[in-house]
């Protein structure tokens, strides 16, 4: 008896398929059915053939299909800041550059512009979802929404008076009304972003602990980025940021640190015992010799450890093929040990351990029956990934970003065969450039 093919959305057809989880897998000559923005199974070809009936049948037989990358860390606007102050320490970069420079320009079409141009080159990174941290979230969050990316938007918290906001209860309350606004949205969710210790008092941390609990969201934070924060924390409160975090009961898993280059061994343990998730954000902290975070020592302690690029002003891409790639080469380095971050530990990291920090993990992150299908495909059929032994090892430490041929979000193809769909990258561009002309000329003026 012929049996009744199901209809559904959408068959993926790849060449190799790395579901991340379960891990240190590589399924060959498989098929993800997606149907309603999600997977609905994984299966051999020809089964697929036989049970589904799928509108649109993609092939990628030169492919590695695998989950989108998810950001862990950026300050998506300050694309347009890209190469505007380089080769300078952390503390001189933001008080004498940055900082001036967004007093000075920061605006909602600052932000509009900046967004556009870090969400195009993110998706056509293969990134399907970023956690950002910036002004005017909400112009983030509408961009996000407009060219089909899945993102975390930060509700932004510092003590300092900025174009944004005049004090920290009006950051939180702006945030609060993002957060309102934002409920009912699937792809776009929020975090409360305190920018980090030494820029929020201790009455607005615990505020926003409190709050964190009761809206059931992440703490967004930049914890123990350099020696320098270390010194002045100690000089006024006496004990480290960590520490001083751990007493005002921020120290749960709702905490996403970022960067934490300056641990010491209880703390490793520390952020293990309280289930801290922590993102490592290698090329930034090479690049403001911030220090160099202890990823092996944070992984054999059993700590989620997530990815990301910090924005493009001290990166200066938003590129996670290459940041996993470094990720993965400075865990070596620094444990002295070449079996640490091995391969599929890296692109773990890229992905689900990403999801995880974001509270995102049933629904993201890996290629698993019920997950949205945020995936991307990568073609490896070029010199510098053959020959192939193991699609994973060729991705973390051979494949360029420019090899992404396809992204989906939720199903919605957004990038394919190397087109953006639904974003005018000549006009995004061209905008920059406009930005580029407006900071270069205002900092020449000075
Ligand atoms: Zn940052």
């Amino acid at each position: 008896m012929q049996q009744t093919r199901q209809p559904v959305d959408l068959a993926i057809e790849a060449r190799w398929i790395i579901p991340v989880h379960p891990s240190q897998t590589i399924l060959e000559g498989h098929v993800v059915i997606i149907d309603q923005r999600r997977i609905v199974d994984i299966l051999k070809e020809p089964l697929a053939r036989e049970r589904y009936a799928p509108d649109h049948w993609i092939k990628r037989d030169q492919h590695a299909l695998m989950p989108g990358l998810v950001n862990a860390h950026t300050h998506a606007p300050m694309s347009l800041m890209r190469g505007f102050a380089d080769d300078l320490p952390l503390m001189e970069w933001l008080n004498s550059h940055i900082w001036p420079a967004e007093r000075d320009h920061i605006d909602e079409a600052f932000i509009k512009a900046g967004s556009e141009l870090a969400i195009a080159e993110m998706l056509r990174g293969g990134t399907t979802c970023f956690n950002d941290m910036y002004f005017f979230p909400e112009i983030v969050a509408r961009t996000a929404l407009r060219f089909g990316i899945r993102a975390v938007v930060g509700m932004i918290v510092l003590e300092m008076p900025t174009v944004f906001a005049s004090d920290s209860s009006q950051y939180i309350e702006k945030g609060l009304r993002l957060h309102d606004e934002l409920r009912h949205e699937e792809r776009i969710t929020t975090a409360f972003a305190p920018h980090a210790p030494y820029t929020v008092e201790d009455t607005a941390l615990m505020r926003i602990q409190t709050l964190a609990d009761e809206l059931d969201v992440p703490i967004h934070m930049h914890v123990h980025e350099s020696a320098h924060e270390i010194d002045m924390s100690i000089d006024r409160f006496g004990i480290r940021p960590l520490e001083r975090l751990a007493r005002l009961g921020l120290t749960t898993p709702r905490l996403i640190a970022v960067h934490m280059t300056q641990l010491l061994n209880n703390e490793i343990q520390f952020a293990a015992d309280q289930g801290i998730s922590v993102v490592h954000c290698p090329q930034s902290n090479l690049k403001l010799a911030s220090g160099m975070c202890p990823v092996a020592a944070l992984l054999d302690a059993g700590v989620n450890v997530a990815i990301g690029t910090d924005g493009a002003a001290s990166n200066n891409d938003l590129d996670m093929i290459e940041e996993t790639r470094c990720a993965a080469l400075l865990a070596k380095g620094v444990a002295k040990s070449p079996t640490a971050m091995p391969a599929h530990r890296a692109l773990e990291s890229a992905t689900l351990a990403g999801a995880r920090a974001l509270g995102l993990e049933s629904d993201i992150g890996s290629i698993e029956i019920g997950k949205f299908a945020d995936l991307i495909a990568i073609n490896l059929d070029t010199p510098r990934t053959m020959p192939i032994y193991d699609a994973a090892a060729q991705i973390a430490y051979s494949a360029s970003s420019d090899q992404v041929s396809d992204v989906w979000v939720a199903g919605q193809h957004r990038l394919e065969n190397f087109e953006l769909t639904d974003i005018d990258t000549a006009a995004v561009m061209a905008e920059a450039c406009r930005w580029r002309d407006v900071l270069a000329s205002r900092s020449a003026g000075k």
